[in-house]
C-alpha cells in the first residue's frame, strides 16, 4: 500500500462518488436489468491478469454495475425501510475502512471496544433508555454493535435458552417455547430454526386490522396459559416497534408484565422505527423497555449510517458471554485476564468484526443530536403529507394508521381479488416507470403498498411527485378495471 498512490486514488473515487449523488435522480430507482445481465454484458470473464488502471476500473463500475444497481439513496426510493446514508456515515465508514483493524478483543484495538462503548452509551441515552441497558449505569448492562438484527436475535435467544436451560435442565430444550406475533420479521423464525427450535416450538400469535396488527396482551397471555397446560416452558418473545409489513407498535409495557410473570426473555426489536425515539414525542412508544432484556434498532437504516450496523443493549450481557464465549490459547492476554476489559468477540457470533463505532461517532458528532432529531422529524413530516394527499383522493384508503414514516395505503375496492389485482397492477406500473420505487405487504390476504419515507436527499417535492405518479398511473389501472 503505497499512501501516495492511495491519496491519488481516494480523491478520484470520491469524486467518482460524489458525481454519482449529484446525478443519482437520472437513474431509474429500480434497477431495470434481467437475470444473468452482468456476466452477458461484462467483458471479461475470468479475472486480469495484467493490472488495470482506476480509469478503467471506474468506467467498468459505471457501465456494467451501475445500471444493476437499485439506487437506495435516490430521494424517489420509497421501498423497504430506508438505507439512510450521509456525508458522516460515509466518511466515518471511510475512516473505519482505513484503519482496517479488526477489533475482537480489547486487545486488538482498544479504541475500537472503548469507541464502540462509549457511542452505545450515547446513543442510550438519547433515547433515554434505563441506566439498566447501558455501561455508566454502574451496573452489569451495556450495548454492542453487531452487523443486523437477525444476529442481535440469534444472539439473544441462544442466551435465553442457555439461561433457562441452565435453571431446568439441558434436556428440556424441546420444551422451550418462542413467541412471536404474525407480523414479527422473519428473523426471528430464522433464528429459531439455527437455534434448534423446531416449528412445535415456534408460537405465532394472530394479529387482526382491527387491533392495528398489534401483538395483543391477551393472545399473548392465552397462549402462554395453553402452553404451561401442555408441559411446555416459555422462554423468549421478540416484540416490535414498527413491525416491517405496517410498522405496527406492539403494546410494550402490558407484554413485558405478562412475560416477566411467566421467566420470559423480552426482545425488543425497534430495527426500523427505534432511531425515531431519539425524538421525545416518540419516546413513549418505546415506554415499558425498562422491563425487557434486550433491544436493538439498525443504525443502518434510520440513522444516517451505511450498513451494516445494529446496535443491541442488554441488561444482563453475562447471559450472552456465557452463550457466546471461547477462549483458545492463542487470543489470551493481559487485559482480558485482569477481567477489566470488553471482549467484543464474546458478544456475537464472529470473531473478527469491523470497527462500526466509528461511523456512528462520526454521524453524532457532525450532526448533533438536535439535528438528528431534526431530520427524523422531516421525515416523519413528509410521510404525513403523503397520508393527506392519499386521504383527499377517495379512490384510495389508508389501509392502517400511519405510525412513523411509513404509509400504508391501496386504491380501495370492496372485491378482495379484484382489489389485489389492481394494487399489484398499480405498483408494478410505479416501479417500471423509474421514477419511484415502492413495495408491498401482504395483511390479511390484503395486497398493500408500503410508501416509507426516510432517504437522507428526500424532500417535500420528492413526496408531492410520488404522489402525482401513483394518481397519473391509477387513473390508467382504473380504467382497465
Ligand atoms: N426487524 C424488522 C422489524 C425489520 O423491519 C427488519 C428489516 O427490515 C429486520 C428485523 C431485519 O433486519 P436485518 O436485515 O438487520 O437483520
Amino acid at each position: 500500500l503505497d499512501p501516495e498512490e492511495f491519496r491519488i486514488q481516494a480523491h478520484k473515487v470520491a469524486d467518482f462518488i460524489a458525481d454519482y449523488y449529484k446525478n443519482i435522480e437520472q437513474f431509474p430507482v429500480v434497477s431495470q436489468v434481467v437475470p444473468s445481465y452482468l456476466r452477458k454484458t461484462i467483458p471479461q470473464q475470468s479475472a486480469p491478469n495484467a493490472p488495470e488502471s482506476l480509469e478503467s476500473i471506474l468506467q467498468d463500475v459505471s457501465r456494467h454495475v451501475v445500471p444493476g444497481i437499485t439506487h437506495w439513496q435516490n430521494p424517489n426510493f420509497f421501498a423497504y425501510f430506508p438505507a439512510s446514508n450521509s456525508t458522516a456515515g460515509l466518511v466515518g465508514e471511510m475512516l473505519s475502512t482505513g484503519f482496517n483493524v479488526v477489533g475482537f478483543n480489547w486487545l486488538s484495538s482498544p479504541a475500537v471496544t472503548e469507541l464502540e462503548m462509549l457511542v452505545v452509551d450515547w446513543f442510550g441515552e438519547m433515547l433515554n433508555l434505563p441506566k439498566s441497558f447501558m455501561f455508566s449505569g454502574g451496573g452489569s448492562g451495556g450495548g454492542v454493535l453487531q452487523g443486523t438484527t437477525c444476529e442481535a436475535i440469534l444472539c439473544t435467544l441462544v442466551a435465553a435458552r442457555d439461561k433457562k436451560l441452565k435453571e431446568i435442565g439441558r434436556e428440556k430444550l424441546s420444551k422451550l417455547i418462542v413467541y412471536a406475533s404474525d407480523q414479527t420479521h422473519m428473523s426471528l423464525q430464522k433464528a429459531a430454526q439455527v437455534a434448534g427450535f423446531s416449528e412445535e416450538n415456534f408460537r405465532v400469535i394472530k394479529t387482526t386490522k382491527s387491533e392495528s396488527f398489534e401483538l395483543s396482551p391477551n393472545s399473548l397471555k392465552m397462549a402462554i396459559q395453553s402452553d404451561i397446560g401442555k408441559g411446555f416452558v416459555p422462554l423468549y418473545l421478540c416484540a416490535t416497534i414498527g413491525t416491517t409489513s405496517t410498522n405496527a407498535v406492539d403494546p410494550l409495557d402490558s407484554l413485558c408484565d405478562i412475560a416477566l410473570q411467566n421467566g420470559i426473555w423480552v426482545h425488543v426489536d425497534a430495527a426500523y422505527a427505534g432511531s425515531a425515539c431519539i425524538c421525545p414525542e416518540f419516546r413513549h412508544f418505546i415506554n415499558g423497555v425498562e422491563k425487557a432484556n434486550s433491544f436493538s434498532l439498525n443504525a443502518h437504516k434510520w440513522f444516517f449510517s451505511a450498513p451494516d450496523c445494529c446496535c443491541l443493549w442488554l441488561k444482563d450481557p453475562s447471559a450472552l458471554r456465557n452463550s457466546l464465549s471461547v477462549n483458545p490459547p492463542y487470543l489470551r492476554n493481559r487485559a482480558t485476564d485482569s477481567g477489566e476489559v470488553v471482549d467484543y468477540k464474546d458478544w456475537q457470533i464472529t470473531l473478527s468484526r469491523r470497527f462500526r463505532a466509528m461511523k456512528l461517532w462520526v454521524v453524532m458528532k457532525s450532526y448533533g443530536v438536535a439535528n438528528l432529531r431534526k431530520f427524523l422529524r422531516s421525515h416523519v413530516k413528509m410521510a404525513k403529507l403523503f397520508e393527506e394527499l392519499v386521504m383527499k383522493d377517495e379512490r384510495f384508503e389508508i389501509v392502517v394508521p400511519r405510525n412513523f414514516g411509513l404509509v400504508c395505503f391501496r386504491l380501495s375496492f370492496n372485491e378482495v381479488d379484484i382489489s389485489n389485482a389492481i394494487n399489484l397492477k398499480l405498483l408494478e406500473g410505479i416501479n417500471e416507470t423509474g421514477r419511484a420505487y415502492m413495495t408491498h405487504a401482504l395483511i390479511e390476504g390484503m395486497y398493500v403498498i408500503r410508501f416509507a419515507v426516510g432517504g437522507t436527499m428526500t424532500e417535500e417535492r420528492h413526496v408531492v411527485k410520488a404522489w402525482k405518479l401513483v394518481q397519473e398511473l391509477a387513473e390508467g389501472v382504473l380504467a382497465g378495471v
